[in-house]
């Protein structure tokens, strides 16, 4: 996969892509294109097309009408613009129309017929792809989307995190940081950006969201600007003006993956191994925790009780849990620290007793 600087010239710095959920008026269009070239702080548009909204009868997109609009900021403004496409007549209609970046989105994400159908399309195409995680906290989901990109031939690829569906409505859709952070580990070539708009859903949310994307060294964001935010025909209540936008990228804090620092390097380094150290010792309790186990196991069937003991589970729940929670330890970890290690416990006596059934 191709390093996105060459295609989004940002100099080091995270990409910044911008620009309103939907292209609604061509006034709208580049009156917010100008406003956020003014700042002279991003390195691409985005504007939504078509718009896939969760209620028929809502803005549906103006269609292929923004086009002539998008153009005029790619060759006026000299802004690369990208747009949705969530099937094969969006993406050949974007690139007749000589879109730069096309995305796809996290309803289009979720179906993998419709991601094959734009891949079939794109083959031969030179031209990056963005893929939105699916609306459903399903990683490998989103990799078999990108899988399918990729082996259309398309190399400029990068993933954007939108946030999950989910009950709890602390935030629009729910961050889950460690999905990004997975699919990081697995492909850690693979730029990713993170919309701090739909995650957010809300404006004075939008910067915790974008810091907490740079702490964990996302690539970039994409995010919705509107130059008039207030009436706009769709997201209205996530999306800032322009100077807004400016004033927010400003203050954000950008982290660095490493420093070169001497000092920095030996002090990483202490922590380190103090924390390798820690992790071993984490282990041998583990250990030495499992063979108690399997020894309590033997001991059971040899006295023909059963493996699982309700009470007991309790027990260890109603006593751990605080116990952790007077160690600074958050108590949703522990209680999911201590169902793993019991899950594991089970496993290891079930398979004493299946033993003796075999034997
Ligand atoms: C959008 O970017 O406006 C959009 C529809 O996003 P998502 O696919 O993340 O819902
Ligand atoms: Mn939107």
């Amino acid at each position: 996969m191709v390093d996105f600087s060459s295609w989004l010239n940002t100099n080091g710095k995270p990409a910044i892509i911008a620009g309103p959920c939907s292209a609604e008026t061509e006034e709208q269009v580049l009156a917010t294109a100008n406003a956020l070239k003014a700042s002279n702080r991003i390195h691409a548009y985005r504007a939504g097309v078509w718009k896939p909204r969760t209620r028929p009868n809502s803005f549906e997109g103006v269609g292929e009408k923004a086009f002539p609009w998008l153009q005029r900021v790619q060759n006026e403004l000299n802004i690369p613009v990208a747009v949705e496409v969530a099937n094969a007549k969006h993406v050949e209609l974007a690139l007749e129309y000589g879109m730069k970046i096309l995305w796809i989105g996290a309803r289009t994400t979720v179906n993998p017929f419709s991601v094959q159908e734009i891949a079939d399309v794109l083959k031969g195409v030179d031209i990056p792809v963005m893929v939105k995680n699916p609306i459903n906290p399903d990683l490998a989901l989103w990799i078999g989307a990108l899988e399918r990109i990729n082996q259309a031939g398309i190399k400029q690829i990068a993933a954007i995190h939108r946030g999950f569906s989910s009950m709890n409505k602390q935030f629009r859709n729910a961050p889950n940081w460690e999905i990004p952070i997975e699919l990081k580990t697995t492909l850690p070539s693979l730029p990713l950006f993170c919309d701090p708009s739909h995650i957010a859903g809300a404006r004075d949310k939008l910067s915790y969201v974008a810091q907490k994307a740079f702490d964990l060294d996302f690539d970039g964001l994409m995010i919705e600007s509107h130059y008039t935010p207030d009436s706009a025909l769709s997201d209205a209540q996530q999306q800032i003006t322009p100077g807004r936008l400016n004033e927010m990228l400003e203050q954000l804090i950008v982290r660095n993956a490493r420093s070169n620092s001497a000092e920095f390097t030996a002090k990483l380094e202490t922590y380190r191994s103090a924390m390798d150290e820690l992790d071993s010792e984490l282990i041998r309790v583990l250990a030495k925790r499992f063979d108690l186990s399997k020894e309590l196991g033997e001991y059971k069937k040899e006295n023909n009780v059963s493996v699982f003991q309700l009470e007991r589970w309790k027990e260890i729940l109603d006593s751990r849990i605080p116990f952790a929670q007077s160690q600074d330890i958050d108590a949703h970890f522990a209680e999911i620290l201590m169902k793993i290690i019991h899950d594991e416990s089970i496993r290891i006596q079930t398979g004493i007793f299946q033993q003796e059934t075999q034997d």
